[in-house]
């Protein structure tokens, strides 16, 4: 490393590269704490507001971001016996992390050429549902309808037209998505509670319409089987959730900087005095989202120490982001973004998102701890 930085230019570029890596591997690593006890305890609080709905836990997108094999597990412990994914591919990882037992349904249906394992397809069109009873005979499978979000599901006339022979098969479930239900009042929820109902009243199959915001608008939305996600890791619209994850991340420099100097790329923030800066090793690289730098001088969000905000300032960039720690009388090995402090929706907020983006988001680099 001497005699790199000795040869100077370039090569002083990679001895500073190689010193960054050095850090990453010397400090502590950008870590995701993961309260798995808070996610049972979310699991319980959203099962007991579900009335007499059983409640199932909904893990796509590798359990919003956490590790399928850490929400897994933790959501099986609080005794959910039912859960959901996206993918056929997810339904297989999850399987693997939960073992026999508990049923996973699969969101997208039957997909062609899906290995679906003994998951249970929640077949979305009349092609879906014909091409999975001729391959699948016998085998478990749900419906899933559409009621207005025009996303996934099968129309009010293709269901009207399959409907007796697909009951004949003895679905699992069937359900459909709201899509305004983290705004109580909007009125396309009494709509879609409406639709659902013409389309299923009478039968003898299970129903379920709520994700987590349906629970919360009240029993008439509860039916046989509840579907939370977000609210399970600590998100809004589930208000009263317990924090789930804290995301904390190695100071890898310290620097003081004297008025007028500048912070990061294109020079977007200007030292307004004497300050002290430090630069953290995580960036946007780890699904923490560029719209987080500052506006200008005007920090939208800040990394904490314990109680203490420290805004960042200047640009987020790919591997690294700066914030101002003049206010710390000490400077810690690390600095939390996310944080009993600041939750996801106040990070998701900031950077024009939602929670659940923040969640998703998060990258492969992250240390994830369990607590
Ligand atoms: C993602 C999803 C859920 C869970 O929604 P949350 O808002 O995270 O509770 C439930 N049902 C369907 C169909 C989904 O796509």
């Amino acid at each position: 490393m001497q005699n790199l930085r000795k040869a100077g230019g370039e090569n002083c570029k990679i001895a500073l590269l190689l010193d960054l890596a050095d850090a990453r591997r010397n400090l502590p690593a950008m870590t995701l704490y993961i309260d798995t006890g808070a996610i049972g305890a979310n699991y319980r609080a959203l099962a007991a507001r579900s009335g007499g709905a059983r409640t199932a836990a909904v893990v796509k997108a590798n359990g919003y971001g956490l590790g399928i094999d850490v929400a897994g597990p933790a959501l099986c412990a609080a005794g959910a016996e039912d859960f959901f994914v996206a993918l056929a591919s997810e339904a297989a990882a999850l399987r693997r992390a939960i073992g026999q037992g508990p049923r996973i349904f699969v969101l997208s249906g039957h997909m062609e050429g899906a290995e679906l394992g003994d998951a249970i397809p929640m077949v979305n069109s009349p092609e879906q549902f014909f091409r999975d009873r001729a391959i699948r005979h016998g085998k478990k499978f749900g419906i899933q309808l559409d009621t207005g979000m025009n996303r996934l599901g099968m129309e009010p006339a293709e269901w009207a037209a399959i409907r007796a022979e697909a009951l004949a098969e003895k679905p699992e479930l069937v359900m459909s998505h709201l899509a305004c239900a983290d705004e109580p009042d909007h009125p396309m929820n009494p709509r879609q509670l409406r639709a659902f109902r013409e389309m299923t009243d009478g039968i003898d199959a299970p129903r379920s319409l709520a994700a987590t915001g349906g629970i919360l608008l009240g029993p008439d939305y509860h039916f046989d089987l509840t579907r939370p996600g977000i609210g399970l890791y600590g998100g809004r619209p589930f208000e009263e959730a317990s924090p789930v994850v804290r995301l904390s991340l190695p100071v890898i420099q310290t620097r003081d900087l004297t008025e007028g100097e500048t912070a990061g790329y294109s020079n977007t923030w200007t030292a307004p005095r004497r300050c002290k800066i430090a630069t953290v090793a995580a960036g946007y690289a780890d699904g923490i989202h560029r719209s987080l730098s500052s506006d200008g001088q005007r920090a939208r969000i800040s990394l904490y120490a314990g109680a203490v905000p420290c805004p960042i300032v200047g640009r987020v960039s790919m591997d690294l982001i700066t914030a101002d720690v003049s206010d710390l009388a000490e400077i810690p090995a690390a600095l939390d973004l996310i944080c009993p402090a600041q939750g996801i929706d106040a990070v998701a907020d900031a950077a024009g998102t939602i929670g659940y983006e923040v969640l998703t988001n998060l990258g492969a680099r992250y240390r994830r701890e369990i607590i």
